[in-house]
């Protein structure tokens, strides 16, 4: 270790960081496998055939991106040159660098929600019809649950149901980046089914808090998928023996799904114990899921420093902005080390407060 570092205690920048288990690797070792492209892999076959099922979509597509899987599940649905909407802080809009309108056409406006809650009387304001040689009619609403850059909130299933309906009235998709759906559905004791309801299309990550090394499962009726699938050879992401990966989602959808409930424990204990030493920091009350924000607009210090600071001291976050670095926890934070992290973050908080 070189002089000025700490021991690593917790790297809390995402849940991407976590690397596949003992069993998961065994379970990848030995998978069976054929030609993907060929759909002739039976572990992707099975895998995709098992996502749609948990959300009661008839298709599954596995892809090695949940980028991808957005990007498909949007692209099947907005013809190019139509409209998405999306939340102002979207990762579809906000972290796929730009990809729906580069590769797809897909223009997009966007409402604001300034805590991350999905509102579906905001989202529908802006829908548009399309109007002679003028205007831009809108195709399709993009939700994400849990809503990412706004601290992991939950779209509230009423919401979610409500946006079904009054977009089902206009003839209007809804797609979920559902990168995080399964915080989601283990945070408010919904059901998979239930997501899938509200949606025509549904992204799922295996890579995130499910703690998979590579893959997204984007589902839907048979016909979107077909049109995704088509797609996905077209963006370069079809897939040999792939059956490898999905041998780790298979894995994952067993063994990572509850335990997701601690990683919301330790999130929401970091941020409790920061909230104590400075109030106004962290809002434990908010931390619904896997992801907590902590403002630097009490301490003396912008957010880059104060990541720096914690850095120094062996944990890792994100600075997201000018006044708040972002903390997530995942399958290799337990609680020792969470405590661990709170404890340090509590102790700069304290000695960077205004
Ligand atoms: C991580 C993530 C994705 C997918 O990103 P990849 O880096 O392509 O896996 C999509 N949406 C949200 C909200 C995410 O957090």
């Amino acid at each position: 270790m070189s002089a000025g570092q700490a021991a690593p205690v917790a790297d809390l920048r995402s849940d991407t960081l976590t690397r596949p288990s003992e069993g998961m690797r065994r379970a990848m070792a030995y998978a069976d496998v054929g030609d993907d492209v060929y759909a002739e892999d039976p572990t992707v076959n099975a895998l995709e055939a098992r996502v749609a099922e948990m959300f009661g979509h008839e298709a599954g597509l596995f892809c090695p991106s949940g980028t991808m899987t957005n990007m498909l599940g949007v692209a099947a649905s907005v013809p190019r040159g139509t409209e998405l909407l999306a939340e102002s802080r979207a990762h579809v809009l906000r972290a796929e660098v730009g990809g729906h309108a580069a590769l797809a056409g897909v223009t997009s406006r966007t409402w604001i929600s300034p805590d991350g809650t999905l509102d579906a009387d905001a989202a529908m304001s802006l829908a548009e019809r399309a109007n002679g040689y003028n205007q831009v009619g809108t195709a399709a609403i993009t939700v994400e649950n849990t809503h990412n850059f706004s601290g992991g909130r939950v779209a509230a299933l009423d919401e979610l149901r409500r946006l079904r309906t009054l977009t089902a009235e206009r003839g209007i998709r809804v797609h979920m980046d559902g990168a995080r759906v399964a915080n989601a559905v283990v945070a408010s004791g919904c059901s998979f089914a239930d997501q899938g309801e509200c949606v025509d299309s549904l992204s799922l990550c295996m890579s995130k808090g499910l703690g998979a090394p590579v893959g997204s499962v984007l589902t839907g009726d048979a016909e979107l998928i077909g049109e995704a699938r088509y797609l996905r050879k077209r963006y370069g992401g079809g897939m040999r023996q792939a059956g490898i990966l999905a041998a780790a989602g298979h894995y994952a959808l067993e063994h990572n799904v509850d335990r997701l409930a601690e990683d919301h424990a330790r999130a929401h204990l970091i941020a409790a114990r920061v909230a104590e030493a400075v109030p106004g920091t962290c809002d434990p009350d908010i931390v619904e899921t896997n992801i907590a924000f902590l403002s630097t607009a009490a301490l003396t210090v912008d957010a880059a420093e104060f990541a720096e600071l914690a850095a120094a001291r062996g944990v890792r976050i994100t600075p997201l902005g000018e006044q708040a670095c972002r903390l997530v926890t995942h399958l290799d934070v337990d609680d020792a080390a969470a405590g661990s992290a709170a404890r340090i973050l509590a102790e700069l908080a304290e000695r960077t407060a205004a």
